[in-house]
């Protein structure tokens, strides 16, 4: 399919978007002027996870002249969102694994399964594991995160075959599955949350609200531990009621200050100990280290001191490398948080700032929305929703937009909160790699 790149085409499309339930909200405040040039630009992008996978999309949807390659080792994505469900058995594994078949069939988009191993910002060029070099106009990085391995004594990179973090998902999800259908009923399952910044908000409570789930039906004296290296966090009140009324005192939250924060794990014992000294033994162990920028953004000195990426928060242009792009998780995106929503939304807004960029029109003032959804149970959903703006400075809250669902509501609530969330999952993924 081939669409000629004018204004009026434009708008439209980005209208389209905006009605999208997962879409970016581009509000086209200012006249698009002239469309440069007939040679065929290229924009590669990195990383086919859900900033990579959306912005490679909607550059082609936004201006089929621009040419687009996008290099991703894995042939198929699986998504971190519904791999909770999963440990539940809520779903199955093929069931949050995608293709990336439509990109290439219904997209034209050029997707090549290889790591890149180097970016020269200057040269303009990506360097592939293969030895072969790409040359770009335009780059989009979206490695998604690293783990701070410094961080917990006695725990690195090999041992995540025997204790898995899963933060990544893929085989350590499975095995962290088996893991708990191995464990005995009376075992106790410890989760350690990290610091923040990072990816998914709710995303371990989340997990615990799902181990409960499943242990409820199959290993009901089984124990929930969770040594938090936090006070807080995401919808906190909302998980603490639903653990309450659905799981009794099966789930434990020990936060920092209650000496929760653990300073190192013995890894053959399954152990941990605190920050206070203390020791938890554990049947089923999950670690998530403290969190930074996918390693290829370091590689390619994108980060600053922070260990996230620095971006114009309007394009998402990198302020260290001109013509560089930097989306999703990697990204310092203003109050946004670390989502696969806020990737995608990033993804749209990335793109058209290439498109407008390429062409030689304004950027329109953008709204990128983010919703996180968690099951607490199968039929128990909650949610928060915000809607971000640039304001000169900032990726900033729009106020009075947005919302969690209130504490205390009637059932029927959150079962309804349930069934949107996954109508979320299908709206989303179907956005990023299927439509
Ligand atoms: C348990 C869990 C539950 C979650 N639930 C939700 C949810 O319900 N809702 C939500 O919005 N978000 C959720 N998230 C967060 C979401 O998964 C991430 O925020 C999202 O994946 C970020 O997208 P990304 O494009 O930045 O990175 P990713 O999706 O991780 O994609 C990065 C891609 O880059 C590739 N890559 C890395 N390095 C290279 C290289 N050198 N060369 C080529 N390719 C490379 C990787 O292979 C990967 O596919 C959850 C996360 C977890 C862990």
């Amino acid at each position: 399919m081939s669409i000629k790149f004018t204004r009026r085409n434009f708008i439209r499309t980005a209208s389209v978007t905006a009605a999208l339930p997962a879409g970016a909200l581009l509000t086209s405040a200012h006249a698009m002027t002239s469309v440069q040039g007939t040679a065929q630009p290229h924009v590669v992008v990195i990383g086919g996870g859900f900033g990579g996978a959306t912005c490679a999309k909607y550059l082609r949807r936004y201006d089929s002249n621009i040419r687009v390659t996008l290099i991703e080792p894995k042939k198929t994505y699986t998504t971190c969102p519904g791999s909770n469900w999963y440990l539940a058995g809520l779903t199955d594994f093929d069931s949050i694994t995608h293709s990336y078949q439509a990109l290439k069939d219904k997209h034209g988009i050029n997707v090549v399964h290889e790591w890149v191993s180097g970016i020269d910002p200057a040269g303009k060029t990506v360097k592939l594991k293969n030895g072969e070099t790409l040359q770009y106009d335009r780059l989009v990085v979206s490695p998604g995160i690293d783990f701070r391995w410094d961080t917990i004594e006695g725990y690195g990179p090999e041992d995540v075959d025997k204790v898995p973090h899963a933060w990544q998902a893929g085989p350590q999800t499975k095995l962290l599955y088996d893991q708990l259908r191995a464990m005995p009923n009376g075992g106790t399952y410890i989760i350690c949350p990290p610091p923040n910044p990072f990816r998914c908000p709710p995303g371990p409570y989340e997990r615990v609200s799902m181990v409960a789930d499943y242990f409820k039906k199959h290993k009901p004296k089984s124990k929930i531990i969770i040594l938090d290296a936090k006070d807080k966090f995401s919808k906190m009140p909302l998980f603490m009621q639903g653990w309450q009324d659905l799981y009794g005192d099966m789930i434990e939250w020990i936060g920092a200050s209650d000496g929760g924060r653990i300073k190192s794990v013995d890894v053959a014992s399954k152990t941990v100990t605190t920050a206070e000294g203390e020791t938890f033994k554990a049947d089923v162990l999950n670690v998530i280290p403290a969190q930074k920028a996918g390693k290829l953004a370091f590689d390619a000195g994108l980060t600053n001191e922070s260990g996230w990426c620095p971006v114009h928060q309007n394009t998402f242009e990198s302020t260290i490398h001109k013509g560089v792009y930097v989306i999703g998780d990697s990204s310092i995106a203003g109050k946004m948080p670390k989502s696969g929503h806020s990737a995608n939304s990033q993804g749209k807004i990335c793109a058209a700032a290439i498109a407008v960029d390429l062409n030689g029109w304004d950027m329109p003032r953008p709204k990128l929305a983010n919703t996180c959804y968690s099951l607490v149970a199968n039929d128990y959903g909650i949610s928060v929703v915000a809607v971000y703006q640039f304001d000169g400075k900032v990726m900033n809250k729009v106020k009075g937009a947005g919302g969690v669902t209130p504490k205390g509501a009637a059932p029927s609530q959150y079962l309804a909160e349930a069934t949107y969330a996954r109508g979320w999952y299908k709206s989303i993924t179907h956005d990023t790699w299927l439509g």
